[in-house]
Formats: C-alpha cells, structure tokens, sequence
C-alpha cells in the first residue's frame, strides 16, 4: 500500500460497575513494549498500546496531536475508532455522554483536535480560513444527515474521485469559532439519539462519522496559496455475538447480525494484507462505509485506528477478535 501507513492504538477501558459481576480482568498492557497480553499467551504488537486507566489528555497527546500538523500542512487526517459495544469508542472519539462540553478533563479527542486546531490557526498572522462541518450516521448501510433537522431530507449521495469520496447532499455547516463546532456536535448526537428512541433502532449499530473541512488561504509576493485538508472521525458502530441492550430499565443480553460495513470492512483490511505480495483488488465498493472510509484505509489520509477494549473476562472472545482485527491492519 502506498500513502500514508496506519497507525493501529489500543485503549483498554476500566472495570465499569456493569462489569462487576464477573470482575475478572484478562488483558494486561505493556507501554512500554506497546504489547498487549491477552489471557495467558495472547500478544499482540500495535503501535500504542495505552496504559490501562490513560486519561483522555493523555490518549490524545500520545495518538492524536503529531497528527495536527497534517491537517495544517493541508493533509487529510483520520481517526477511527473500533471496538465492541460498550468498550468505549464514543468515550474516545467524543466524551462520556451526548455533550462534548461536561468538563475539559473528560473531553475526547474531537473536542480536543477543535480547540487545537482553531486556536493554531487563530495564532498564524497572515492567513485567512474557513472551517466546515459535517455530521453523519450510516444505518443498514443508509446514510443519515445528523445535521439536518428539517423534514425535508435531501437526497445524499456518494460521489467518488481518486483522492476522495464525499457525500453530496449533507449539510455542511461553517463554524467561527470552536464553540460552533460543539454546538453542531451536541445537535448531531441529540439527532442520534431521537433516532434510537422514536424508531427502536438500536444506536450501537450506527456508524458515525463527524468530518471538520479546512480551507486555508495566504498571500505570499503577490500570489494567493491554498490548502484545503479534513480531519474526518469515525465512530463505528459495536460488535460482538452478544450485546446488552437497555430494556425498561434493564439490560438484556441480545445476539446481533453483523453489520454489514464491518463485513466489509474486515474483507477490504484483508485485502490490504494480501496485497503487499500479490495484486488483489480492494473491495471498497462492498458497503456505504467502505466508500466512505477508502481514503482512510487506501493511504490517502493520515490514519489512526484506536481499537477500543473491556478487560474483563466475560469480553475474552470479542476482545481476541478486535485484537487480531488491529494488529491484521498494522
Ligand atoms: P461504545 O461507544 O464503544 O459503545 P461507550 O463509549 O459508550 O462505548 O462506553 C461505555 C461506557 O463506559 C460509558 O458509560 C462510558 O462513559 C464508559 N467508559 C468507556 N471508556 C471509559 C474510560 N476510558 N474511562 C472511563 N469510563 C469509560
Ligand atoms: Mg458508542
């Protein structure tokens, strides 16, 4: 593969009280040797491996900020996160909860990349820009506008060319300042979940994906220069043979179909491994994700997948598969 190589991080998540009743703890993390071991003779190698219990600074300094200058260098940069229902993956990409804003310390990292972005930009003279959003969610392989709250749903539509694909049709909404930006996640989230409650929809099977769209521009000796680069995040919806589901008020253990952007996404991560020695084609076409995720995974953007783990032992199976998943990728 040409382009930009992944990087693969692993984020293991504390002991939530869910978890309690089998309280046992099966991984184990090695910083230092960016190992982590599985029971008893499971390693595996990534890039990051995060300590267990790492702050959210601490996960975006580590990961997330050498990726900063790319954006402002006018490169795409993405930041994927995968994992099983309830491993943390909106916790990382997000924050705990539908508002990014409940305090600084829990910030994730698309808060986080906002305010670091702005306030760089905001401190180079010279240069004039313009920021964009954009806030979508794939369902059964459909795309929804999380942005778009009117009735009137435009019709979105994918088109591709060799650098990028987009989706023509969804709102992009300019942002002055980092506090617009949190406000067009809050409202994205919120549409996230009125979709989960009117329709029954089980919201852990949704992929997110909040894109932030740079438009730099400057003057040197008379000549204009521009850049135009994307920080895109995706949040991918969980997967596992079991998930809990909340049911008044209870959590109920219920089986799931695998997704089929995840199918597809393990054919087209496959077919990146094969074709470092032999010439296969990439299966993006297969699925709304994987078109939508090819400059992520065909070296076009900067790429950090955070692969996102419980340690408690219940969770062996789901995290040997998402560990295996990772370090194919790497
Ligand atoms: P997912 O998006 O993968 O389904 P969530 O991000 O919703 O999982 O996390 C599940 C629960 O665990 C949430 O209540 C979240 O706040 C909590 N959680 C996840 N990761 C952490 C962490 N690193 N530290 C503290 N709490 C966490
Ligand atoms: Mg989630």
């Amino acid at each position: 593969m040409m382009g930009f190589p992944i990087r693969v991080a692993v984020r293991v998540r504390p002991l939530l009280p869910t978890d309690r009743l089998h309280e046992v703890v099966c991984v184990d993390v090695f910083p230092c040797a960016n190992q982590i071991v599985l029971g008893k003779q499971n390693c595996f190698t990534v890039n990051y491996a995060l300590p267990m219990n790492c702050s959210q600074s601490q996960l975006f300094v580590t990961t997330v900020y050498p990726l900063i200058n790319c954006v402002l260098e006018g490169y795409d940069i993405s930041v994927v996160a995968y994992g099983q229902s309830g491993s943390g993956k909106t916790y990382t990409i997000l924050g705990p909860g539908v508002h990014c804003a409940l305090s600084e310390t829990e910030y994730g990292i698309i808060p986080r990349v906002t305010r670091e972005i702005f306030s760089r930009l905001t401190q180079t003279p010279g240069r004039t820009f313009k920021a964009t959003v954009s806030f979508i969610e794939i369902y059964d392989n459909e795309i929804r506008d999380l942005l778009n709250t009117s009735q009137f749903k435009k019709q979105l539509i994918i088109i591709g060319d060799l650098k990028d694909t987009t989706v023509v049709g969804a709102e992009e909404i300019e942002c002055q300042n980092v506090s617009e930006v949190f406000n067009c996640l809050h409202v994205g989230m919120s549409n996230r979940q009125v979709g989960w409650i009117t329709a029954q929809q089980p919201q852990y099977r949704s992929h997110c994906l909040f894109t932030l769209t740079l438009e730099q521009q400057w003057i040197v000796d008379g000549v204009v220069h521009n850049l135009r680069s994307k920080a895109q995040f995706t949040d991918l919806g969980g997967f596992g043979k079991t998930v809990l589901v909340e049911n008044g008020g209870h959590f109920i253990s219920e089986s799931v179909q695998l997704d089929c952007g995840l199918v597809a996404l393990g054919s087209v991560v496959s077919a990146l491994t094969q074709s470092q020695w032999q010439h296969v084609q990439v299966p993006y076409m297969q699925s709304v994700l994987t078109r939508l995720l090819k400059s992520s995974f065909g070296g076009k953007a900067a790429t950090l997948v955070i692969g996102c783990v419980s340690p408690a032992s219940l969770d062996f199976n789901e995290t040997l598969n998402c560990l295996s998943f990772l370090t194919q990728i790497r």
